[in-house]
């Protein structure tokens, strides 16, 4: 965030609760010294682990300059608008739990997913960018292979489609090479523009 020169945070969207989506959710605090409180939405499952592993965070006998000042939206499948924009909620099966990712405007969100239901796939239709799990080419119970990832990105046909959450199996320039058209390797720093209008 400090490398990229973020001023401004309109909310957070989880997508669930494992510790490598949820941890450093402390480091929101300079943005509500800047904004107030910044909106987090979360299914309930979700929202439970956070307020677990950030107890302290919604103790009111805590100083409000100590704590991460958060206001907690429940989601569930139906859409929800963040700063303007409207929010689908994608169901998506990670290993055995039901999880979230999101379609905004003509843009889409999905990571930690083995499995895409077909019903989902359906609302992904007409998309300028999408951003896919490829965790590795070994089959993973709970991730999508770089394969496996290739795959739904031919099924859904984003104008553009990045892949994320990639593990230090996938050398990044070497991995690059091998991708078809249109489909690449996120990166830090990455940058999208996304049209509202779905
Ligand atoms: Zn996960
Ligand atoms: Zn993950």
């Amino acid at each position: 965030m400090l490398a990229t020169h973020v001023e401004r945070l309109d909310a957070i969207v989880y997508t669930h609760g494992h510790a490598d989506h949820v941890l450093g959710l402390d480091d929101v605090r300079p943005f509500n010294y800047r904004q107030g409180t910044i909106p987090i939405f979360a299914a309930p499952d979700t929202a439970d682990t956070i307020r677990r592993v950030f107890s302290y965070a919604f103790d009111k006998r805590e100083f409000k300059t100590h704590i991460p000042q958060l206001d907690v939206k429940p989601i569930g499948d139906d859409p929800f608008e963040v700063a303007g924009l409207l929010f689908e909620p994608i169901p998506l099966m990670h290993g055995k739990e039901k999880i979230y990712g999101f379609r905004f405007g003509d843009a889409a969100y999905l990571t930690d997913h083995s499995f895409v239901p077909d019903e989902s796939i359906a609302k992904l239709n007409g998309l300028d960018v999408l951003f896919l799990d490829a965790l590795r080419h070994k089959a993973h119970p709970t991730h999508s292979t770089l394969a496996e990832a290739i795959e739904l990105a031919t099924r859904i046909r984003a104008n553009r489609t990045f892949f994320t959450h990639m593990c230090h199996d996938l050398p990044h320039a070497a991995t690059q090479d091998t991708l078809p058209t249109g489909v690449f390797l996120a990166w830090d720093g990455l940058e999208i523009e996304v049209n509202g209008a779905a």
